[in-house]
């Protein structure tokens, strides 16, 4: 089979991809491995600002439909340091949402396959990729051969097939392990609060409680590979270590666990890393993972899938697949995402520094000019919105 685009993995950065080359009316084939509804471990609290711009970009009645069956809006970030000193940031009225994964994802999955445009194989992984120089790429699916003008490979933050499709090794990159249970029933700190937990048992890692849809909550942990291998500490006695603490554990009188905890890694950013070659995009978590503090990943893999699109676009309009061709979706996410990326930065450099993060906290919400400042809904939705408007 011959298409314009093939695109491997159907995360939020393949399936935007493939929305966004549908509203193009490009005719593409977009493969993943599971079967939908698939789980993923994430910390499911989405930055709303990037994914509701291009949900309704896609669609204006994407985000009605998706707040009626699979979000619950976040209002609240409460950041708590060991002392449990508490510091409150309002979200803003474009706001934060929390959702299950497995019904965010299906939900994008959904639209994908009810394109025309897209044929969404899967429950299949690709075999015998190979590249043909002016060519683009051939592959093997169920025993079909594939050739597509332009490979976008969105398979996530674990997966190294960017790296055997000829992209640099990650292997020099820091890793941050993560861990996530689903409970229901626990005790909430108000209206669509979200909680992230920085406690001297994790040295330089975090807990957090994100709210999400109907009931549940989504707690978890991050922490760098390095501190747990320094310690010798066991992942998942951690992650129970971290529920028996005094500032956590009263919100878990009533609470049921509904999912047990699952782990998962990602590399930290490097920003310097290759997103493309020739006929070939990297997009999403397997080129560049945002830390999972800033709740900005599925954002960031959305907003890559759309460039991603955008740019095949216009390489199949202009029919040009060089390398130096493909090297302007590089520029351009790097360019577009700075906001995205210093955020990142700063969160990943200030979660590796317990004592400062427990000695700004008290700080921040003692002194009542900041606090009220970033208690304003009015503020935090205008840097929100002028903040993504720009990036998008
Ligand atoms: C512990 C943790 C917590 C996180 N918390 C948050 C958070 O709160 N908010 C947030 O926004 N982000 C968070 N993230 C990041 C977020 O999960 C990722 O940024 C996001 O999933 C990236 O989307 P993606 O589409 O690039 O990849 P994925 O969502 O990983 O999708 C990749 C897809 O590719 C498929 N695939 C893989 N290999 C192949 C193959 N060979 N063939 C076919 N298909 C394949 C997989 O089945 C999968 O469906 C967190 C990450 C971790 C690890």
């Amino acid at each position: 089979m011959k298409t314009d685009v093939c695109i491997i993995g159907a995360g939020p950065a393949g399936s935007t991809a493939s929305l966004y080359l549908s509203k193009n009316k490009i005719n593409h084939v977009i493969i993943d491995k599971a079967t939908f509804p698939r789980d993923i471990v994430c910390g499911e609290g989405f930055r709303g600002t990037n994914v509701f711009w291009a949900l309704e970009h896609l669609n204006p009645n994407y985000i009605k439909e998706l707040q009626a069956t699979t979000v619950d809006k976040m209002h609240w970030m409460k950041f708590c340091n060991n002392e449990n000193k508490e510091f409150f940031i309002n979200l803003g009225d474009t706001s934060s949402f929390g959702g299950r994964r497995i019904d965010f994802d299906n939900f994008l999955v959904n639209k994908v396959k009810e394109s025309n445009y897209a044929n969404f194989m899967e429950g299949q992984t690709p075999k015998d990729i190979q590249y043909k120089p002016s060519e683009g790429y051939e592959l093997m699916v169920n025993g079909q051969k594939i050739e597509a003008k332009i490979l976008i490979c969105a398979t996530g933050a674990t997966s190294y097939l960017p790296q055997k499709l000829g992209m640099p090794s990650k292997d020099k990159l820091e890793k941050v392990i993560g861990m996530r249970a689903h409970y229901k029933g626990l005790k909430e700190e108000g209206n669509g609060v979200g909680a992230v937990y920085f406690l001297d048992t994790l040295k330089g890692g975090y807990l957090w409680i994100i709210p999400l849809y109907d009931g549940y909550f989504n707690v978890g942990m991050a922490i760098k590979e390095k501190v747990l291998k320094k310690n010798n500490w066991n992942v998942k006695q951690l992650f129970q270590d971290c529920l028996e603490h005094p500032n956590i554990k009263n919100r878990f009188t009533n609470a049921t666990l509904e999912e047990k905890a699952k782990g998962k890694f990602l590399h930290l950013p490097n920003y310097k890393v290759s997103l493309s070659s020739s006929h070939l995009m990297v997009a999403g978590s397997a080129g560049m993972a945002i830390d999972p503090a800033t709740g900005n990943g599925v954002s960031h893999a959305m907003a890559t899938g759309r460039y991603a699109a955008n740019h095949a676009v216009e390489c199949l309009q202009k029919n040009v697949f060089s390398a130096k061709a493909m090297k302007e979706y590089d520029k351009s996410i790097l360019k577009k995402l700075r906001g995205e990326r210093l955020v990142a930065k700063l969160y990943t450099y200030l979660v590796s520094k317990p004592r400062l993060v427990n000695f700004l906290i008290p700080l921040l919400s003692n002194n009542k000019t900041i606090s009220k400042f970033f208690k304003r809904k009015d503020v935090a939705t205008k840097i929100y919105t002028t903040f993504t408007r720009k990036q998008l």
